[in-house]
């Protein structure tokens, strides 16, 4: 399937049927799989035969979304999670003990930006953290014996920073480590970052993989091109797996793949499930014309809003005037998704009477779906802080961000055109 464009992947890879088969993948909802013989189970247990033994590690409607994203990635195995933080801890455990250390960008997704800072040092994995717009020599500086990966998003959540594939891609090759992009707000479709020396890729499917806001799930595809071998980083790579007969998982073709689903997939069950799979499969299928209109709306929203009397400024990058236009144009030609964030000229209280005047776009958490929605930060998820606060967490109080759906494009802004008359101008 690999010669193959991304359209034609969306709708083709990850699962062929074979004659008098379903045309699309079956819920398979069965925790366990029937063997006959003795053999047959042992040699699926030691990894020399494929097959199915268990839901908690492996089922075949999930397998068929692992392939079609793989295929997607330009990836050589997918791991399907129950969500995108799963993804990113599965990621976490499989290269981390205690005593490690991730250096990871701060622009990122609140919930990722949790578990590096508060929960994964609870576990002794001290997590460091750089500016995206940070020089190499600066984040290299971070770098030591015991840094197991870099972590960055490729379009960050919320901050609309898009990231520069090759400053850190640089870094990485020069000491050996791994390099690990959450490519959700991208999708495969508008980038795809293995092309630019990215080891592993994670996706919250929960977003536009699905696209419908209908199942959560997560992804993590191994690239296949890393270096485990003998490289003292990854002692664990390289030593024998006493809890999985002495496996040594730098011997096999697909290291990181294999040991995620043989001991953290095996030893925490954070599987997709097959009903999740199946409606993800799906919606994947329009992956392609989603995100192309998705972006198109976007560029034509950005303008408008940029335009704006009442709008102070606007993030997104397909903007001239944005910080990351070269940055986008090199990494995302055909378009860089529906995320944006803008300012209103005005206070919390005015952004509140925009929210609330919207008649089409709705005030939700959840961002990139078919729907356009909005979120007010200063005064939903972040209410609680005053002024001072919120600009020391980087969110300004007049800061809206705004997730482009697939309506038509005239009507998005017909909503946010009249929401925006009821905020004075000061
Ligand atoms: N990564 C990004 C960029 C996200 O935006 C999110 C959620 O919004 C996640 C990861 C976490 O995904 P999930 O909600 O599926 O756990």
């Amino acid at each position: 399937m690999e010669n193959y464009r991304t359209e034609t992947l969306c709708v083709q890879a990850g699962y062929r049927p074979k004659n008098g088969e379903s045309r699309i993948p079956q819920i398979c909802q069965s925790t366990t799989f029937y063997y006959g013989d003795t053999q047959n189970m042992a040699d699926l247990f030691d990894l020399k035969a494929e097959g199915f033994f268990y839901s908690r590690l492996a089922n075949p409607t999930v397998e068929a979304l692992e392939k079609k994203v793989a295929a997607l990635e330009n990836g050589v195995y997918g791991i399907g999670c129950a969500s995108g933080m799963s993804a990113i801890l599965l990621t976490a455990m499989t290269v981390c003990e205690a005593g490690d250390n991730v250096v990871c960008a701060s622009e990122i997704y609140g919930g990722s930006y949790n578990l590096f800072s508060v929960t994964l040092p609870k576990f002794g994995i001290e997590c460091r953290f750089f500016d995206a717009d940070d020089s190499a020599e600066k984040i290299e500086s971070l770098i030591d014996e015991r840094t197991k990966f870099v972590f960055a998003e490729t379009i960050a959540n919320p901050a609309i920073v898009v990231l520069d594939f090759e400053k850190l891609s640089a870094v990485c090759k020069k000491h050996g480590v791994l390099f690990v992009v959450d490519n959700t707000l991208a999708t495969p479709a508008l980038c795809r970052p293995i092309g630019f020396g990215v080891d592993i890729v994670i996706h919250s499917t929960t977003k536009y993989m699905d696209g419908h806001a209908a199942a959560l799930g997560g992804m993590i595809i191994d690239g296949g091109k890393f270096a485990f071998k003998n490289n003292k980083r990854y002692p664990a790579f390289n030593t024998p797996d006493e809890s999985y007969h002495g496996l040594v998982y730098a011997d096999l073709a697909v290291a990181f793949g294999t040991k995620c689903r043989a001991q953290m997939m095996r030893d925490t069950g954070a599987i997709m499930s097959p009903q999740n799979a199946f409606l993800t499969y799906l919606g994947s299928d329009t992956l392609a014309l989603r995100m192309e209109r998705t972006s198109r709306n976007a560029e034509k929203v950005a303008e408008f809003l940029n335009a704006h009397p009442k709008v102070e400024w606007v993030k997104y990058s397909s903007l001239p005037s944005d910080k990351y236009h070269a940055t986008a144009k090199k990494y995302l030609p055909n378009g860089a998704g529906g995320m944006m964030s803008f300012g209103i000229k005005g206070s919390a209280k005015d952004c509140a009477r925009f929210m609330e005047s919207l008649k089409l776009v709705t005030q939700e958490t959840h961002v990139a779906d078919v729907r356009s929605c909005v979120l007010h930060p200063a005064s939903t998820t972040h209410r609680q802080l005053s002024d001072e606060q919120l600009k020391d967490a980087g969110i300004a109080p007049n800061l809206v961000r705004l997730s482009v759906g697939i309506e038509n494009v005239n009507d998005i802004i017909a909503d946010l055109e009249q929401a925006l008359e009821n905020v004075s101008l000061r």
